[in-house]
């Protein structure tokens, strides 16, 4: 892994431009991850490079590893003025997953008297696992209505309050979203999903927080040592995956005539200036809206069920992020503005102090980064970084280790369930299977993985996160 890059700081490093590469391909990472990690993210690195219209270089975070077409933990922005694209596998199948931590004004001590009863009152209430369905069913006209509005359409709809809004990226709506570009298939797939978990690595966890690392960004954030925090990760559910699916299909048979030489099939992309690249975005940006949507009904369902033990409690976010989207956004390129779409995959946005798009209460210190370690192992919250490296972005989370395959082979669902127990730790997850899958060592030290993203000058540290439950899908 490391002939191929050439050292640009402690935690930074370049593949130089070669072959059809228009950029160089930069990971940051410390010398240990880079050396650890899946020698395909360079491969993928030097593809996306390639790409029409991209600016800068393509980079890769230090939780980065093997995804379809782009790497996951990989940031690529593209110029609509210099032919720029916009890629559906560079967006990622499960569009606009992210992450939401909620405040529970509860102490470690409330949640250890009743932990187990807690743990089987969020299991009961919220929808998790492969084809769980939620209590909504929407219609055509619902649909279009929650495809525009996003969590707005949510608190309209009773779930949460307008004060959550402010929390989340985008103020809970993206704007540009056009229902009309999602197909049919996509909306049937979603009818009955919304306010479900899904499967696999996406979770419903209870956190206490067991280390500050930034006194001023932790009290601007609200969080103090033994707090207790309540973290959604999920997405679009099938109507992400479809919108993928349909639109990925459409940019491999459009990209010759589109003058788009395809090295692999993964990296179809579509001009930004085409009506397909158009109706991709609108299409985009509503299934972030439905992500959006499906967090806060979640959100809604995590307070009732906190309720249940806790009556009268008060739950307000922290923050909302999504790390698998593409946004226009406009950044400095060698001292010059310009309107870009920066794809995130498996990426974090991480906008620095000042930046406008902040809640008044954060900006003095930057954007909560939300990251997940595993079931575990502990979590983060770190701060955007003030340099706007990568276009403003961080890493996402751990980032796996192996494949599912050989985590499967390695461990069985019982044991690591009883294991997590015995240090206290409880799952409820309706998949074994998956909770092998999601073994804690299946994934990378989500230590190293901060500290590389703070050394590097991509985030700061800020809160660790101990688990004490986790519902995984
Ligand atoms: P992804 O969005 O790539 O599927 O997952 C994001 C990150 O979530 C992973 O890289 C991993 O570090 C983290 N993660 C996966 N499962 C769990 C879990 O059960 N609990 C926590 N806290 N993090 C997890
Ligand atoms: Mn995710
Ligand atoms: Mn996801």
């Amino acid at each position: 892994n490391l002939a191929q890059f050439r050292q640009r700081g402690p935690f930074e490093w370049e593949m130089p431009r070669q072959g059809a590469m228009r950029v160089p391909g930069v990971i940051f990472a410390s010398r240990e991850l880079l050396e650890a990690m899946d020698a395909k993210v360079g491969e993928q690195l030097a593809n996306v490079a390639g790409l029409p219209g991209i600016v800068e270089a393509a980079y890769a975070m230090p939780d980065a590893h093997w995804g379809y077409g782009f790497p996951i933990g990989g940031v690529a922005a593209f110029d609509a003025e210099a032919g720029g694209v916009v890629s559906a596998g560079g967006v990622g199948f499960d569009i606009s997953c992210g992450v939401r931590t909620l405040h529970t004004g509860l102490k470690l001590a409330d949640i250890q008297r009743v932990q187990e009863r807690l743990a089987d009152v969020l299991y009961r209430r919220i929808p998790a696992g492969l084809g769980s369905t939620g209590a909504l069913r929407l219609s055509g006209q619902a649909m279009g209505a929650m495809l525009r509005g996003g969590a707005r359409w949510a608190v309209e709809r009773g779930f949460g309050s307008p004060a959550d809004l402010a929390r989340i990226e985008e103020s809970g709506c993206m704007a540009g979203a056009d229902p009309s570009a999602v197909s049919e298939q996509a909306k049937k797939r979603q009818r009955d999903e919304m306010g479900t978990l899904g499967s696999g690595n996406h979770y419903l966890e209870v956190q206490v927080v067991d280390a500050l690392f930034d006194a001023q960004a932790a009290q601007a954030y609200g969080l103090a040592a033994g707090d207790v925090l309540a973290t959604l990760h999920c997405g679009s559910r099938g109507m992400g995956h479809q919108i993928g699916t349909d639109f990925l299909r459409e940019m491999v048979i459009a990209a010759p005539r589109a003058g788009i030489a395809l090295t692999d099939r993964e990296l179809a992309c579509a001009p930004l200036k085409s009506t397909l690249g158009q109706r991709y975005l609108g299409a985009m940006r509503a299934a972030i809206n439905c992500a959006l949507a499906n967090r806060q009904i979640l959100t809604h369902l995590a307070r009732e069920a906190f309720a249940e033990l806790f009556p009268g409690i008060h739950m307000p976010l922290l923050y909302d992020v999504s790390h698998n989207t593409c946004k226009e956004e406009s950044h400095l390129v060698d001292g010059e503005r310009r309107r870009l779409f920066v794809h995130r995959k498996g990426a974090t946005r991480a906008f620095g102090p000042g930046h406008a798009e902040l809640p008044a209460e954060y900006r003095t210190v930057g954007q909560p980064v939300l990251i997940g370690g595993s079931m575990g192992t502990a979590s983060w919250v770190l701060a955007g970084g003030g340099q706007a490296l990568a276009f403003a972005s961080a890493c996402h989370g751990a980032g796996r280790a192996m494949s599912r395959h050989e985590a499967l082979r390695r461990w069985q669902g019982r044991g690591v369930v009883d294991e997590l127990a015995s240090r206290g730790i409880l799952i409820r997850s309706p998949s074994l299977r998956g909770v092998a899958e999601e073994a804690p060592l299946a994934y990378k030290d989500v230590g190293a993985v901060v500290e590389a993203a703070e050394q590097a000058g991509l985030a700061r540290r800020v809160a660790r996160l101990r688990p004490l439950v986790c519902v995984k899908g």
